[in-house]
């Protein structure tokens, strides 16, 4: 939908135009926080959603300042939150100065948010660039200790990898009990979103920093593939409706811009954002675009279907977006954010090589043909952030992982979870590494991954908590990693 379209079909809801009026609420409206996302340099997205109003429409003013008083005003509006949306509010600041700190807020019904920061993308390369990354956040696995610690650095950004949510429970781990039974419709999915945005440590990492989002399979249903749910519970059609709902819910509760807004089952979401030519991040959707996982779905060798040509991850017009926006990136350096491992990962099952066929190991020819344009097209060093995985995994990406002599394309960074599987252990598959050299390091415990950005170096931090099974665990760095910007493949720093 265009900014027009919107206005046109908001325009055409004549009761909205009595409603808006100011209205008292019945509490605080405020209590799932506030956000922002997707900063390009003269804008970003800022985000609430009113809990508790019954309202068609309530007027919700907003304000973004240059200072945490809110006496130097950059901006300010109102926005109407529409019930048909969650009421939730994504504006979208224009006129913004670039590289900078700001401070924003907003009043509805006599009351007023708390303060969120957010930072604008530089418009010339910066001296250096930090960003972490994150994903798996299922709440009853653990305590979000991770982004109390988040919150704390001094970073420009966090991205987010997907499972925001989990839409059913997992494993026998319930560290923090809570109503986690399956859910198929819009408002079980809103409930879930609340649930989790609830908590005040994943609020207070919102509130420091803008956020990149994309989703992974949880935020629909575990393994999904395109119009094809894990089982056969549902028809194709059916599981379309539920994946309606969950975009929506998704939508509504991420700063996304309004280019993002589903339309039913469909959602726009890879998108390029460009910070100051040091870095491009182009965000993937690995989950609405992709053929069904091949050879029984699961941890098996690669069958026939893996190595098809007609396996996708993508879908052809996101391969050719990722594949013209590469070739025409003016950055330094080229992030994939991705959710599935991209990196070979074989082990030995009674003698034979298993893949887990989730990941890019069962989209085999996909991933070939992103390669072999790595090879080719030679864009400035392309590193692949990744989540869903549960445990820390750096790895280089090899034009054949087959024959470790092979070319280098690019360096994989699979970040940690933020709780999901719970505490964690220091062991490691060591037959898993020991077959797989290009796999620089492993990690079994929670946490994620902050990057350090110059025009020369990159440099990944492998941050980890000892438990998240109570609070207050303190975050170490378990291993760093760089990359020589001009020099595919990683070094331990
Ligand atoms: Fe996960
Ligand atoms: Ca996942």
């Amino acid at each position: 939908m265009t900014r027009r379209e919107f206005i046109i079909a908001f325009g055409a809801l004549p009761a909205l135009a009595g409603a808006c009026r100011a209205v008292r609420l019945r509490s605080d409206p405020f209590t799932l926080g506030v956000a922002s996302g997707d900063p390009a340099s003269t804008s970003v997205v800022l985000w609430t959603r009113l809990n508790g109003a019954g309202e068609p429409g309530v007027r919700v003013d907003w304000e973004i300042a240059e200072d945490d008083q809110f006496r130097r005003i950059a901006g300010k509006g109102s926005s109407l939150a529409l019930k048909e949306l969650g009421h939730s509010v994504h504006v979208e600041v224009e006129n913004l100065r670039p590289e900078r700190h700001y401070w924003y807020r907003f009043m509805a019904g006599g009351e007023v948010s708390p303060v969120g920061r957010t930072r604008t993308a530089p418009s010339e390369p910066p001296a250096q660039f930090r960003f972490a990354f994150v994903s798996c956040q299922n709440y009853e696995h653990g305590y979000y200790t991770a982004y109390r610690h988040l919150a704390a650095e001094d970073l420009d950004l966090i991205v987010h990898l997907g499972d925001y949510i989990y839409e059913r429970r997992f494993g026998p781990s319930t560290v923090r009990q809570h109503e986690a039974g399956e859910v198929f419709t819009l408002e079980q999915y809103r409930a879930r979103y609340s649930h989790y945005r609830s908590d005040p440590d994943l609020q207070a990492a919102h509130a420091a920093f803008p956020w990149i989002v994309t989703p992974d399979d949880h935020e629909v249903s575990n393994d999904y593939a395109g119009a094809i749910p894990e089982t056969n519970a549902l028809s194709p059609e059916q599981f379309l409706m539920r994946r309606a709902a969950a975009y929506q819910a998704y939508y509504e509760f991420m700063p996304l811009r309004r280019s993002a807004m589903p339309a039913g089952p469909d959602m726009r979401l890879f998108r390029k954002l460009s910070f100051g030519n040091l870095i491009d991040f182009h965000v993937l959707d690995t989950r609405q675009y992709r053929s069904d996982q091949p050879c029984g779905g699961e941890r098996s060798p690669q069958c026939e279907d893996a190595l098809a040509p007609n396996q996708t991850m993508m879908g052809p017009a996101q391969e050719k977006w990722i594949m013209d926006g590469l070739r025409s990136s003016p950055a330094r350096w080229n992030v994939l954010a991705n959710q599935v491992l991209m990196a070979q990962v074989w082990q030995l099952r009674n003698g034979i090589r298993t893949y887990s066929m989730d990941k890019w190991d069962g989209y085999v020819q996909a991933r070939k043909r992103l390669f072999d344009f790595l090879a080719e097209a030679r864009p400035s060093n392309p590193i692949v952030i990744t989540g869903d995985i549960h445990t820390h995994w750096v790895s280089d990406l090899k034009l054949d992982f087959n024959d470790p002599s092979s070319r280098t394309v690019g360096t994989e960074f699979a970040g940690t979870s933020i709780s999901s599987g719970g505490d964690g252990n220091d062991s490691a598959p060591e037959d898993v590494l020991a077959s797989n050299p290009h796999i620089k390091f492993f990690s079994n415990r929670r946490g994620y991954v902050r990057a350090t950005v110059t025009p020369s170096l990159w440099t990944g931090d492998c941050r980890v908590l000892p438990y998240v099974s109570r609070p207050g665990a303190a975050v170490e760095t378990r291993a760093s990693f760089v990359v020589e910007s001009g020099r595919p493949g990683v070094q331990r720093a």
